[in-house]
């Protein structure tokens, strides 16, 4: 952080998946809105949907997106979009409040659609608005400016990309050979058990980040990896050409949050994704794949992107150890990782700005 004023919260940028990365940032923005009210509108307007801190931007994974029954559906930026705008069902974790599904029941009576993909009736009013104003020509990050204007999510909250390069992941087919297919079919119908031998972005070589979206990893105070899939939400931002490059030329210190803990994903399937490309289930290995700024041999192409990797306490032996090895480079924190409540949460994302804070060893 660079020396900031006590009284101007620091300008957080964080890359992020959808239900993971919404919870993080639920919790970065009670951190903030605590210990900067006057920055954000006061400790007791932490409720969600209460206005905008503008202080932290949200770049969003678009490698889920999919047209479905003629609708553009972006499952990541609404998952964050609803979760800080109050609007989301939390038993379920997901999805709209008070939502019914008779349109999708239509839908499969006519055989359009995927039938084990739910578009709840609420939902459907998002990607119907969506989908008329990129038929009329905006940019996918204005028609989500325009969602946004409505669930106030407190953040800016930007598309990755405003181009359509989505997720495909190969997979063996019956006749020894491969085929493809889009990311949320594998994940949603066959629940990742198809063995990935490949995530590829479709088209990612002509997508260019949206609009601020390397602005706000060049102006922030810190960049925060969430705890998101390192695969398929971090990792599909990260592969939009320009954007890893901005986290390694940024003057801001880059800290991620494990979502792995004591070798285990902690909800999903993300080891699934793991094991595709090589890279243990570990916080460890997880954190070497992002690799430490201004070094070479990351996982990832060119230097790594890392200057700080927060770790569960169960990790902080194995964290410490690779000090010298696999982490070489990159300063560690071991706290307690589980997103419970959103206090707990909260200080996550305060240990998170700590270790940012940190001179570099
Ligand atoms: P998705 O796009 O909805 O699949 O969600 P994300 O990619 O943003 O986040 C999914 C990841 O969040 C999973 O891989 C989990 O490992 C991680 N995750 C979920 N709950 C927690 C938690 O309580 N703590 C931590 N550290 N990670 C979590
Ligand atoms: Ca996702």
């Amino acid at each position: 952080m660079s020396a900031a004023p006590r009284s101007a919260a620091p300008r957080v940028t964080v890359l992020a998946g959808g239900v993971g990365g919404s919870r993080f940032v639920r919790g970065l923005l009670h951190q903030l809105r605590t210990e900067w009210p006057a920055a954000a509108g006061g400790p007791e307007e932490s409720m969600p949907g209460s206005g905008t801190a503008a202080s932290v931007t949200v770049i969003a994974n678009t490698g889920d997106d999919l047209w479905l029954a003629g609708l553009r559906v972006c499952p990541d930026l609404d998952s964050i979009m609803y979760a800080l705008g109050g609007a989301n069902d939390e038993e379920r974790g997901w999805g709209r409040r008070g939502e019914s599904e008779r349109v999708s029941a239509e839908l499969t009576a006519y055989g359009v659609g995927w039938p084990w993909f739910t578009l709840g009736d609420l939902d459907l009013g998002t990607h119907i608005a969506r989908s008329s104003w990129l038929r009329e020509g905006l940019p996918l990050s204005e028609a989500t400016a325009r969602l946004c204007a409505r669930w106030n999510p407190g953040v800016a909250l930007l598309p990755a990309t405003d181009d359509e390069a989505e997720t495909l992941v190969t997979v063996a087919d019956e006749a020894g050979g491969t085929r493809q297919l889009h990311f949320e079919e594998w994940w949603v119908r066959h629940r990742a058990a198809l063995p990935a031998l490949a995530f590829t972005q479709h088209n990612v070589e002509r997508a260019r980040p949206a609009p601020g979206v390397l602005e706000a990893i060049a102006e922030a105070d810190v960049v925060l990896f969430a705890p998101s899939n390192p695969v398929v939400s971090v990792g599909t931002i990260l592969g939009i050409p320009g954007i890893a490059d901005a986290v390694r030329q940024t003057a801001a210190p880059v800290v991620g949050i494990s979502p792995i803990i004591g070798g285990a994903v902690v909800r999903g399937m993300a080891d699934a994704c793991l094991s595709a490309i090589g890279v243990e289930t570990s916080a460890v290995a997880v954190g070497a794949h992002y690799g430490a700024r201004g070094l070479p041999g990351a996982g990832l192409p060119g230097a790594g992107l890392l200057d700080g990797w927060l770790v569960d306490s169960a990790d902080a032996a194995v964290a410490a150890s690779a000090a010298t090895g696999p982490l070489a480079g990159i300063r560690t924190l071991a706290r307690p990782l589980w997103f419970h409540t959103v206090e707990e949460t909260a200080a996550i994302a305060a240990d998170a700005l700590a270790l940012a804070a940190r001179p570099r060893p």
